[in-house]
């Protein structure tokens, strides 16, 4: 049984909205909001804090990972992107699947040991497939 956090009733109503939305930085997470209503106080709010979970589990779902943003210069949820990267070996173009992460505060796109070895091992694959 839930609490009030004002009053000290049991008198709480719980109440679920579907598909709320919220944005982290320009990226919109979408989950289930849980608001209770104390019928006392009339107080309302998450009184169990059970929304930081479902939030969590959202920006995981949208596969946000908290990272340190070299232009923030603080940990900030960021998204995987890719995209075709051309380049030019021995005086021929190749293309393979570059990645980075994007800060979703700042847009700075910025690489880590994962995105570079990924891009690196795309690289590698593409001159190799040429030979
Ligand atoms: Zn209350
Ligand atoms: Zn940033």
């Amino acid at each position: 049984m839930k609490t009030c956090p004002s009053c000290g009733s049991h008198r709480v109503v719980r109440s679920e909205t579907k598909d709320w939305e919220i944005f982290i930085g320009d990226v919109k997470i979408v989950y289930d909001k849980v608001e209770d209503h104390c019928q006392d106080c009339d107080d309302r709010g998450d009184f169990g804090a059970e929304n930081d979970g479902r939030i969590e589990k959202a920006i995981k779902k949208a596969g946000l990972v908290k990272l340190l943003c070299p232009e923030c210069e603080v940990s900030m949820y960021a998204e995987l992107v890719g995209w075709i990267e051309r380049t030019f070996f021995k005086g021929k173009e190749f293309r393979f699947n570059a990645c980075a992460y994007r800060c979703t505060m700042c847009d700075e796109l910025f690489d880590t040991a994962e995105t570079m070895d990924r891009s690196l091992a795309a690289a590698r694959a593409a001159l190799k497939e040429d030979q």
